[in-house]
């Protein structure tokens, strides 16, 4: 889980953590990566060691959730859309073909993407979310781009939804 921790770097002598995405995400993260291992919510939050801060929301607007990692790593490797993804998903189809258009295709794209994968863990065969690595042609990279965006907005708008009422609660 070396995604959720983050190193302080003021309270690097005392061994101090901040979790860098929201409990619930966390833990949703948790279940896919150990899905063998049944644990309710209510459990895992009570596991947090007490040097594990909870994330602070004035912070962090930027959700970081597989799904935006992984927009992420692909915006990067393209070379041509904004690597900041609150701009790409402002951005029309249009224009975000347009972008992709300019690509170089005449050699494939390789690139980064958090997946499930079947491991072997003992004796059973368990599915874990890992990193690997993506190499494709130029046309399916595009095409595929084109389909994840409606849904990748879509989840944008509910995730700023999400910290929107945590931060009225903050302030009643
Ligand atoms: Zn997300």
């Amino acid at each position: 889980m070396q995604l959720i921790l983050e190193y302080t770097a003021a309270e690097r002598g005392r061994g101090t953590f901040s979790l860098t995405d929201t409990m619930q995400n966390i833990y949703r993260k948790f279940c896919l990566e150990f899905s063998d291992i049944k644990m309710s919510f209510t459990a895992f939050c009570r596991g947090r060691p007490s040097n594990v801060r909870l994330i602070q929301y004035t912070q962090r607007h930027v959700c970081l959730c597989q799904r935006h990692t992984n927009m992420s790593m692909k915006a990067t490797a393209s070379n041509v859309l904004p690597k900041c993804l609150s701009e790409l998903t402002s951005m029309s189809d249009e224009d975000v073909k347009e972008k992709l258009n300019d690509m170089d295709n005449t050699r494939p794209i390789k690139y980064q993407q958090w997946m499930k994968k079947e491991v072997q863990y003992k004796t059973t065969l368990i599915k874990k979310v890992k990193l690997q690595e993506v190499v494709e042609d130029i046309d399916t990279f595009s095409q595929t781009l084109m389909r994840q965006l409606p849904e990748f907005r879509a989840h944008c708008g509910r995730v700023f939804t999400q910290y929107e009422e945590i931060r009225h609660l903050g302030v009643s």
